[in-house]
């Protein structure tokens, strides 16, 4: 395969690395099968404890050069980043689909967020601003500046497997930061990839190695980066599972985290909703990525007077979707990241019909010609009750909940009435239904949209969620501050001493 070459990839490669020295390391090989056809693309050797202690010295090492380069000559290279990301963008994406299953379009698209977030630091590299106060002691200046925190450890999810250490890295080498990433086992070889195009750049650029390192494995290396007290800042990706032991680790040593985790997010289709707009964004958030985003459409809370005709476009456009290979640009949905995961789908399948949900669109495992990795599902459609327990739950599959309500008020309880809190949306041309579900007694979410569906952020804005999506904000906005410290300063420059608070302390 023609991008795997292009982009370095080899059968067997190492999986840790302090930027452009790869290390041998004795941990087992983690086998990468592509969900497209179940063909093994390549493996990677997991970093065992010496590789882990060698890449944490050398990145130590290299933050105490790194953090003292001026942040827009960090910017410079960061841009570089971006261009090598533009040359490469047709190779990374094509890997992206072979390896997690996302159709092309959105394997470039990802690519795309990295470029994006690419151009969006560069520009902060000039802009890491602090306030200036005024001191309430005569003679005095006060003001704050923001400086780099040191190590930033990563931990990624499979469903996005470059996009978001990305948004991370880059903002985090801008800071001053150095990282490193520790990405999903399901996906490790794009991590390979995105090393090799850092490491050209990095190269040309005389970056001190280890400002971008690289180690691979599963859990048991996450629980080492979470309870690593030499890592100030941990940004972990994935489910509320992993959050909750993350955040516990870390909390325990009081380090900082950013916790972006599981979300389970609804739309409202209002009485005054623009129905056939509506379905565009109601398909893609349901069945896009086969349903595997953090921002996937799982619930629809539709106004009783509209909820038939909704109802019967969903079951109408739901069998018209083509199932298929997601490098076939004809496709609309690609297969479920492995077998663990179509268990998964088929299991709250039973669950939902033990609860009472009735199937208007069934599911199942596509078999036949084509299918042969056993990880293509259909996208299934059941009428539910928001308080069934599968309902509460984030199945990483494409499951579609339809719910049916009279009152704004009653949507909104509805659409708040779930554990996660990470992506939202109300469809409705009506303004005082709209900026109800934006004000403070409106959606409890991180993001909230109005007239567009629940996935497919931008990166200029902050992204996260609330309760057990985890708090945490990364990519655009003021995002950036969690990557670095706070420091206020105060300066005298009278010839008095004067103390805050008009104490009076004399000797
Ligand atoms: P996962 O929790 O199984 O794994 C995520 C990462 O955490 C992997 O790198 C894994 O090795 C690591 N990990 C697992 N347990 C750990 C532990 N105890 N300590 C340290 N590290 C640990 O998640 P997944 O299946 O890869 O991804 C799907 C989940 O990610 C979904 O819940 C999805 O909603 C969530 N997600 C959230 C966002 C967001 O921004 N909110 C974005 C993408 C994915």
């Amino acid at each position: 395969m023609e991008f795997l070459k292009a982009l370095g990839i080899a059968k067997d490669n190492c999986g840790t690395s302090t930027g452009s020295v790869w290390i041998n390391t004795k941990g087992a090989a983690i086998p990468s099968y592509s969900p497209v056809d179940g063909a093994l693309i390549g493996s990677v050797y997991a970093t065992d404890k010496d590789g882990y202690e060698q890449v944490l010295h050398t990145a130590a090492r290299a933050f105490a050069e790194w953090r003292n380069w001026p942040a827009p000559r960090r910017g410079e290279v960061v841009r570089q980043v971006g261009e090598a990301l533009r040359e490469k963008k047709q190779w990374l994406g094509q890997l992206v689909s072979y390896e997690m299953g996302k159709s092309l379009q959105e394997g470039l698209g990802e690519v795309q967020e990295m470029i994006d977030i690419c151009d969006f630091a560069v520009g902060l590299s000039r802009q890491l601003h602090g306030l200036t106060m005024h001191s309430e002691r005569p003679g005095h200046r006060m003001y704050e500046q923001w400086h780099p925190l040191g190590i930033v450890g990563i931990i990624s999810a499979f469903n996005f497997p470059v996009a978001v250490w990305s948004w991370n890295t880059m903002l985090g080498w801008v800071c001053g930061d150095v990282c490193i990433w520790k990405p999903s086992e399901k996906c490790p070889l794009c991590s390979i990839a995105c090393q090799n195009i850092i490491n050209e750049v990095f190269t040309r650029n005389d970056v001190p190695q280890g400002v971008c390192n690289l180690v691979n494995g599963g859990r048991e290396l996450g629980e080492w980066l979470a309870a690593d007290t030499r890592i100030p800042l941990i940004s972990a990706t994935g489910s509320t599972r992993m959050g909750k032991a993350v955040g516990a680790a870390v909390g325990a040593r009081l380090g900082k985290s950013i916790l972006e985790l599981g979300g389970n997010n609804a739309i409202i289709i209002s009485k005054d909703a623009d129905l056939d707009m509506s379905l565009i964004g109601c398909v893609f958030g349901a069945v896009g990525t086969a349903g595997q985003r953090c921002t996937s459409t799982r619930r629809l809370i539709i106004h009783e007077s509209v909820y038939d005709a909704f109802r019967d476009k969903l079951v109408k456009a739901y069998g018209q979707l083509r199932i298929g290979n997601p490098l076939d640009q004809n496709n609309h949905v690609g297969p479920l990241i492995d077998k663990d995961a179509v268990n998964q789908y088929l299991a709250s399948i039973e669950k939902c019909k033990s609860e009472g949900g009735r199937f208007v669109v069934e599911g199942g495992v596509m078999e036949g010609a084509g299918f042969e990795s056993g990880c293509y599902v259909k996208p299934c459609i059941a009428e539910v009750s928001n308080d069934f327990s599968i309902v509460q739950h984030e199945t990483f599959a494409p499951i579609l909940y339809l719910i049916k309500y009279k009152t704004i008020d009653e949507a909104i309880a509805y659409q708040n009435g779930v554990p996660q809190g990470l992506s939202s949306s109300i469809m409705t041309l009506n303004l005082r239904e709209a900026e109800q579900f934006l004000s403070c007694s409106g959606s409890d979410c991180g993001i909230a949209n109005v007239n567009i569906g629940t996935s497919g952020a931008e990166i200029g804005g902050a992204f996260g969620g609330e309760k057990e999506t985890g708090g945490g904000r990364e990519s655009g906005s003021d995002a950036w501050k969690a990557y670095m410290r706070r420091q206020t300063n105060t300066i005298n420059y009278s010839t008095k001493l004067p103390l805050a608070q008009g104490i009076k302390f004399d000797l």
